[in-house]
């Protein structure tokens, strides 16, 4: 990697195989899961997350993110999971911030007791929400931001200045920012995780997951990652690489169409309010502002009361009722129903989720054509 390299170029560039053979303009894809052992220290295998293509996707994407090492794993929640394991031992506690993708949330409540692992979810995003949770035992802070579904905005800095100074360490889930709008390593943080299924991955077509940080925080996943297993396969690797190439791109398109639809949103009757953090109306909009390049392609609204969400979601012909997110195409779902449907009710209320919220992932589609899209779903409603 040339270190003197800007984003983009890194983005086509970084972590690339060359086809000594062949000469071909693109990283040849190795898929054997047998390497000659003489000579290395650590043989090459698949589970050891150390095979051509793995190292090399690895690299582009440290690169990019401003991180010296990375891995990549079979899932988000693999990279999340193994992170955490890797830096927990019974009797240690971690602090989580509230708002959480609801996989983690999941994780925490089911796999951390089994292992005597305490943890506290904050009462809110402030550094005083963190310091009002810390413990003797404490070990880490975990932060997401901006946080799904609500688009809360967390000060990282702030956080990771409190993490130093009490000496634990600091992991986001930097997966709605992607690396071309925010970059949490510059701002003090210790491990960043991205669920590359979503926007380094872009097309809906993979499962992927990356953990990034210092050489030393990597080995340190590393020791766990290869007792744990969540490798990927070659192949997926591949896709990955090619489509991290128009990552700078692809996420441009999703951030100008989010801001178009959040500022067409804001302005009609039939919405009832609209999170996004590129808006001023944002209450951490400034905060954004200083930490992200970019407000990204992920908002949320909520319809007003007389609209049912569901009939709304259904109506749509261009937008996608579907799961998951960060795609080329558009896509909408009701938190509610999906992606927070196994929160409680007042686990929900408490984080602002109510059925009349919808999840909007930006496209790279037309504007008019979007905006058109919604106008004619409502229309249908009444
Ligand atoms: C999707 C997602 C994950 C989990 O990633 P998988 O690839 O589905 O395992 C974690 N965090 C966030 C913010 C996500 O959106």
């Amino acid at each position: 990697m040339k270190k003197n390299q800007d984003f983009k170029t890194l983005c086509v560039h970084a972590g690339e195989l060359k086809d000594e053979q062949h000469g071909g303009a693109i990283s040849p894809l190795y898929m054997s899961s047998s390497y000659a052992y003489n000579d290395v220290k650590i043989s090459q295998y698949p589970r050891y997350f150390n095979t051509p293509n793995q190292r090399g996707v690895a690299e582009k994407i440290a690169s990019i993110e401003g991180a010296k090492a990375g891995l990549l794993f079979g899932s988000g929640m693999a990279a999340i999971s193994t992170a955490l394991l890797s830096h927990l031992k019974s009797g240690d506690h971690v602090i989580f911030q509230d708002d959480l993708y609801g996989g983690t949330r999941n994780f925490i409540l089911h796999e951390f007791p089994k292992y005597n692992i305490e943890f506290s979810f904050t009462a809110g995003l402030e550094v005083t929400d963190f310091e009002n949770e810390y413990k003797n035992n404490t070990k880490g802070f975990y932060i997401e931001t901006p946080s799904n579904p609500s688009l809360k905005i967390v000060n990282i800095k702030a956080i990771c200045d409190l993490a130093k100074k009490t000496g634990v360490w600091t992991m986001i889930d930097n997966t709605f920012a992607s690396p071309v709008n925010q970059n949490p390593i510059s701002l003090g943080t210790d491990i960043v995780i991205h669920s590359a299924t979503k926007y380094l991955g872009g097309h809906s077509d993979i499962c992927a997951g990356v953990v990034l940080g210092s050489k030393s925080t990597i080995d340190r996943v590393f020791s766990s990652a290869k007792n744990l297993g969540g490798s990927l396969s070659e192949y997926t690797v591949w896709l990955l690489e090619r489509s991290i190439k128009t990552l700078f791109i692809r996420v441009q398109a999703q951030n100008n169409n989010a801001k178009l639809i959040a500022d067409f949103l804001e302005n009609e009757s039939w919405v009832e309010r609209v999170y996004y953090p590129g808006l001023k109306s944002h209450p951490n909009h400034n905060i954004a502002k200083m930490q992200m390049k970019g407000f990204g392609g992920m908002l949320s609204f909520d319809l007003i009361s007389e609209i049912d969400s569901k009939k709304f979601l259904l109506g749509l012909n261009l937008i996608k009722p579907t799961i998951s997110l960060a795609g080329i195409e558009s896509t909408a779902l009701s938190p509610s129903l999906t992606s927070h449907s196994l929160l409680t009710e007042n686990e929900r209320l408490s984080q602002g989720i109510t059925l009349q919220m919808i999840r909007l992932s930006a496209g790279i589609e037309s504007i008019d054509d979007l905006k058109n899209d919604l106008l004619q779903s409502i229309k249908k409603q009444n």
